[in-house]
């Protein structure tokens, strides 16, 4: 709320105090707004019949230009460390939550315009985005999710019809790009940012409040949690002190945080996805995928791949550094709920250490898992990450090729890598010894098990992508769709679809980047959007 009198319109950027978030309503411009696609599966989702998605009015309706009936917009307030550094109240500056929606499964699905206008978050940008980055966050929202790994969501993508000014190098020489709203679905969009803002001001019992709405809404069983269950945990620590997650919900839901997110950041590593902006203010409390910006996925093999340009030098968000980073926002969750007195330094140590013990468990379940191994093996996985790194291998198309070796040690030495041709290219003699006696060990260490190649292959092909959102496949989409054919975001989101199917006649996006794709602007891209 306001001083009394004050004149000032929800959407004139300021300081928000004591609120979690603000009515706001959607006030961007259109002019023939366009349906650029739309996904089945969120239709689905909230019961939208498909036929609905043809109404002359629909994209007027999810523009925000014509407001929904029954909505109640608002943007959401939060803060964030960005690049670590605590940056004060930042908040949904151009996303405006149009109102939940309440399934036949009785699911409750929260729906986001993002682009849709300034609101008191905006700071000093325009409220506004770009068909560029749009179709980036539409297309790639559905593809983790079909890689199934926990995502937000995207329902659909119009266009404005208006243009909206960036400056996408930086360069000084700004141009105007196609403006676009991508309307965004998830159960909940609080982040770690959400409570950090308010224990920042310190407004502990704000935080109180917002963490028994998350646990109330969307952690029930804690919040049923019954304190006769037996729930108590040795920390593993010297002193072996018990940490009891029955008796404080608090400690149970950062805990669950924790390994929510360990999960998602050992799934994104599995894939190759690198998020690009890992600040606190990104990072969803249901474990979720969320803010799709200057994401990459790995092509060659790089740890320390970063698609963003802001983040160089330093390379904090790089892909090996992802895990470290989950962590460390962990730990300033953890230092928020603790300032607000809701957990101890036990329970927030405990919350940091099922973090670092659910990743390894998960990340070596993963990478078992892709390599088709009967159990994990440490060393033959690091001598393969190496390998793989010193020729810049592709990590997608390695994988799904590697499901063709077969287990048989009588093969001769000079057929081992003929199954890896495609992707061991210009490599040297010396090179190729590396990779044999790697794929030797490999084939030794299949044989120690009897599963048959067929099926070792149908699982592998199960946990390894044949497709995947290279960041020059979703150039070439809006290479199209900035002249107003929206075509090949259409056909890319369908490939993407389905990633561990084979789908004779889409062989085309599963090649390897052609020399373009390394451009600026392809490869890596700048928070402009
Ligand atoms: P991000 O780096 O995408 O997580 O964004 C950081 C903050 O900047 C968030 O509070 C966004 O809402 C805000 N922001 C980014 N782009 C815009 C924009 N064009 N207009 C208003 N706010 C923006
Ligand atoms: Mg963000
Ligand atoms: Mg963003």
């Amino acid at each position: 709320r306001e001083l009394p009198g004050d004149p000032r319109s929800d959407a004139i950027p300021r300081e928000v105090l004591n609120a979690c978030y603000t009515n706001v309503s959607p006030s961007v411009e259109v002019e023939d707004p366009q349906l650029v696609a739309w996904s089945e599966s969120v239709a689905d989702l909230l019961d939208i019949d498909p036929k609905e998605f043809e109404r002359p009015d629909f994209p007027y309706l999810f523009s925000g230009a014509t407001p929904l009936v029954g909505g109640m917009p608002y943007a959401q307030c939060y803060g964030g460390h960005q690049f670590g550094m605590w940056a004060g109240q930042l908040g949904d500056g151009r996303a405006i939550t149009l109102g939940e929606l309440l399934n036949s499964k009785s699911q409750r699905w929260e729906l986001q315009l993002k682009g849709a206008g300034k609101t008191p978050y905006s700071r000093f940008a325009d409220g506004l985005a770009v068909l560029r980055s749009s179709i980036r966050e539409f297309l790639c929202s559905e593809a983790i999710h079909c890689l199934g790994i926990p995502t937000t969501r995207a329902l659909c993508l119009v266009t404005t019809g208006k243009f909206v000014t960036r400056d996408m190098f930086y360069d000084g020489n700004p141009k105007d790009e196609p403006g676009a709203i991508v309307c965004r679905v998830a159960q909940s969009f609080l982040r770690f940012g959400s409570y950090q803002i308010h224990a920042s001001r310190g407004k502990f019992d704000i935080v109180r409040a917002l963490a028994d709405y998350a646990i109330r809404h969307h952690f029930p069983h804690i919040e049923n949690m019954s304190r006769s269950e037996s729930l108590s945990f040795s920390t593993g620590k010297e002193d072996d002190s018990i940490v009891d997650l029955t008796s404080n919900k608090y400690a149970a839901w950062i805990v669950e945080v924790a390994e929510l997110t360990a999960s998602l950041v050992a799934r994104w590593q599995g894939v190759g996805f690198t998020h690009g902006v890992l600040n606190t203010d990104n990072m969803s409390v249901l474990g979720l995928t969320i803010d799709y910006g200057p994401f990459g996925f790995l092509d060659a093999f790089d740890p320390s791949f970063t698609p963003n340009t802001t983040d160089l030098p330093g390379r904090r968000y790089c892909f090996a550094n992802q895990p470290d980073i989950g962590l460390w926002n962990i730990a300033q969750f953890a230092s928020t709920l603790s300032s607000a007195q809701l957990i101890n330094d036990k329970e927030a140590n405990y919350a940091m250490e099922r973090y670092g013990t659910k990743f390894m468990e998960e990340y070596e379940s993963i990478m078992t898992r892709k390599l088709g191994l009967p159990k994990y093996n440490k060393q033959l996985i690091s001598k393969l990450l190496n390998n793989m790194a010193v020729d810049k291998v592709d990590y997608t198309n390695f994988f799904r090729l590697l499901s063709n070796i077969k287990a048989d040690p009588s093969i001769p030495e000079d057929q081992l890598l003929v199954p890896l041709k495609a992707v061991l290219l210009d490599i040297g003699k010396e090179r190729k010894d590396a990779w044999t006696s790697w794929v030797k060990s490999y084939i030794e260490e299949l044989s120690s098990s009897d599963i048959p190649d067929e099926e070792r292959k149908a699982s592998m092909n199960s946990v390894n992508p044949k497709y995947i959102l290279r960041n020059y496949l979703c150039q070439s989409a809006i290479d199209a769709a900035e002249t107003g054919d929206f075509g090949e975001v259409r056909r890319l989101l369908k490939v993407m679809e389905r990633p561990y199917d084979d789908q004779p006649g889409m062989e085309k996006y599963a090649r390897l980047p052609p020399a373009w794709a390394y451009r600026p602007g392809v490869c890596m891209l700048s928070c402009s959007s």
